[in-house]
């Protein structure tokens, strides 16, 4: 294919036509503000260009992990309301209040940080953060009103301003979702009496945005889905009318013809069962390519599906593609949207024993992003 002969040996190539029309999508299924999640620089599709994408599909507000997260974001210029909810006891409120980010809010000295950081006349963003059963962050239900009491007085003074009441779910069934919904409306009705009323209640990420409406409340918390990929094995992405972004290839690096019983790769847990072809693609674990999956992978080669042969290693794995024709430069597709023939992050997830999210936001550092605005081609500039 013209376009991959000079390319690297791994490459993500990013679709972000495909980020806004899932954000659009989802926005209108929705019916409610987005919050696009982009932590761990946007599950792997690039942190910066997968918020520009989800700005321009209409999403209201990006969400992080870290304040390093949001504060790279403010260093690219983005201008958008950003929140960051998890904190290390040291975390940098002062910087992240300087550049306007939002925090969210755990704890009753989490508040008195917020309110601290906040310089002039201009209040701290925050979002307050109530336990509703995860078992993770998020204030305590015996501390809630107090911490909320606390919150109102800081608002008064204009210290800080409650931009938001939000927490998380477990996704383990929908009536266990639905338990922590009620607790969460509790809080709100709590919060409420002490005189604080946000304009966003949040509770709802990908999974419960689509299986439980009535989590969907002021807005939606929305990482996974944005980037085309399903919160659930049970549906993939076109039952969700979504568009993977993210296609990982390589290139064929070496062939060659080996004779029956040939083993393959570290321990030779494959053998080769007659004569064959083995073709070696250069990306491995150190890549995101999980080793887990060795024996079980599947990756697409000049438009035929294969199988990883053997052990997965850190810089490469091996295909035996038998008699069929693979030479040296070929295109290798790992992942990528299956509408389009690749195989899915999905499949790979199930090879490996894991979830889709693990799969995109684990591929590494040496695999050079390519933004691409046309799903169809992928071979990009
Ligand atoms: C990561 C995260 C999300 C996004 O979850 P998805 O399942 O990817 O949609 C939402 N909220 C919080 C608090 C998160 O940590």
């Amino acid at each position: 294919m013209s376009g991959s002969t000079h390319a690297s040996m791994r490459r993500a190539l990013i679709d972000v036509a495909a980020i806004e029309h899932n954000v659009r999508h989802l926005r209108r299924l929705v019916q409610t503000e987005v919050i696009a999640v982009v932590k761990a620089d946007g599950y792997g599709h690039g942190a910066v260009r997968a918020a520009e994408a989800a700005l321009a599909g209409g999403a209201a507000r990006l969400g992080v992990a870290d304040i390093d997260e949001a504060l790279a974001l403010r260093a690219a210029g983005i201008t958008a309301p950003v929140v960051a909810w998890l904190h290390a006891p040291d975390a940098d409120f002062r910087a992240a209040a300087a550049h306007r980010v939002e925090l969210g809010i755990s704890s009753f000295a989490q508040l008195e940080a917020a309110a601290a950081a906040a310089t002039g006349e201009s209040p701290v963003g925050v979002h307050l953060k109530v336990e509703t059963g995860l078992g993770r962050n998020g204030v305590e239900p015996r501390e809630w009103r107090r911490v909320c009491a606390e919150a109102a007085r800081l608002e008064r003074i204009g210290r800080i301003r409650v931009v938001g009441v939000f927490s998380h779910l477990s996704n383990t069934s929908i009536d266990d979702d639905r338990a922590a919904l009620a607790r969460f409306h509790e809080a709100v009705a709590d919060a409420a009496a002490v005189g604080v009323s946000p304009r966003l209640r949040h509770i709802a990420a990908s999974h419960a945005a689509l299986a439980l409406p009535e989590s969907r409340l002021d807005c939606v918390r929305l990482g996974i889905a944005v980037y085309g990929l399903s919160p659930t094995p049970d549906r993939t992405s076109a039952d969700l009318g979504l568009r993977p972004a993210m296609t990982l290839r390589s290139t064929v690096a070496a062939v060659r013809r080996v004779p029956a019983g040939q083993g393959v790769s570290y321990g030779y847990t494959h053998r080769a069962a007659a004569e064959t072809t083995l073709a070696l693609v250069p990306i491995g674990y150190a890549d995101g390519v999980p080793r887990q999956a060795s024996g079980r992978g599947p990756v697409v080669i000049g438009g035929g599906r294969f199988t990883v042969a053997g052990r997965i290693a850190m810089d490469q794995f091996v295909v035996d593609v038998g008699d069929a024709e693979v030479s040296v430069g070929d295109e290798v597709v790992l992942f990528g949207d299956p509408t389009l023939g690749a195989p899915s992050a999905a499949e790979w997830a199930d090879a490996a024993d894991t979830i889709d999210y693990e799969i995109v936001t684990r591929v590494g550092p040496r695999v050079r992003r390519i933004t691409v605005t046309d799903e169809a081609t992928g071979d990009g500039s």
